[in-house]
């Protein structure tokens, strides 16, 4: 664990710095849902650390649909997203608030709060996923206090989806440059053993709340109210 060098307050968010052993300059990013019930942190934070991009595909837009919470997404239906190691994540307040949801039976796992509907972080669905992402609206920092933590976003991805069509500079599906640094990074967790002590999990390898799989009926309800999305017949 690093050592303490100081801190700041920014936006009423005090955010603590630390010369971590993760080999640079990192951050504890406080994570809030919009009620602020859902209280935690993400330690060691810092642009090496995370993984951070913009996905406008067809199940992030829906996710947000089924939440009602299409303020979690910019005004082209994108989602800015960030990824970080489960290992890192501690919830300090209001965890008995998460909920889980798959828009499918091999869908992610998407996790919201109960409280105030704030998305709070998608994974695979396995104790050892590597990553859990969180959208801006669950991270508190925001803007440029935000960028100076994690760095802005590496990429963005999926515009095939995006409203109003592919916004210029954002790749159809996702860019090589983003692919790859996002595969490495996965892979980097996943030797590290970076899902241990995942605040999502229980013990025994179970998710803290039983998830909620949409019927393919809810799906495609979902669906039809995202641009560019197909509905589907596959379960
Ligand atoms: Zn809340
Ligand atoms: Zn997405």
């Amino acid at each position: 664990m690093g050592e303490w060098t100081g801190g700041w307050t920014s936006g009423g968010v005090a955010m603590r710095r630390r010369w971590a052993y993760t080999g640079g300059m990192s951050t504890d990013v406080e994570l809030r849902c919009a009620c602020g019930t859902v209280q935690g942190v993400v330690i060691e934070s810092s642009a090496r650390t995370c993984n951070r991009a913009v996905c406008y595909c067809d199940d992030c837009q829906t996710f947000a649909h089924f939440l009602g919470r299409d303020d979690v997404m910019n005004e082209r239906g994108g989602t800015d997203i960030l990824q970080v190691a489960p290992s890192r994540v501690r919830f300090s307040a209001g965890q008995q608030e998460l909920r889980c949801m798959r828009l499918s039976p091999k869908g992610v796992l998407r996790w919201y709060t109960t409280c105030c509907k704030t998305p709070a972080g998608n994974m695979l669905h396995s104790p050892r996923s590597p990553f859990v992402g969180f959208a801006m609206r669950f991270v508190a920092p925001q803007g440029s206090a935000l960028d100076a933590a994690v760095g802005t976003p590496r990429g963005s991805l999926h515009g095939r989806y995006a409203i109003g069509g592919c916004p210029e500079g954002v790749p159809a599906r996702v860019g090589l440059g983003l692919l790859v640094r996002s595969v490495g990074w996965v892979l980097g967790n996943a030797v590290a053993g970076r899902h241990r002590g995942s605040p999502f999990w229980t013990a025994s390898g179970e998710p803290i709340s039983a998830p909620e799989v949409l019927t393919l009926e809810q799906r495609n309800e979902l669906r039809a109210a995202v641009a560019g999305a197909s509905t589907s017949t596959e379960r």
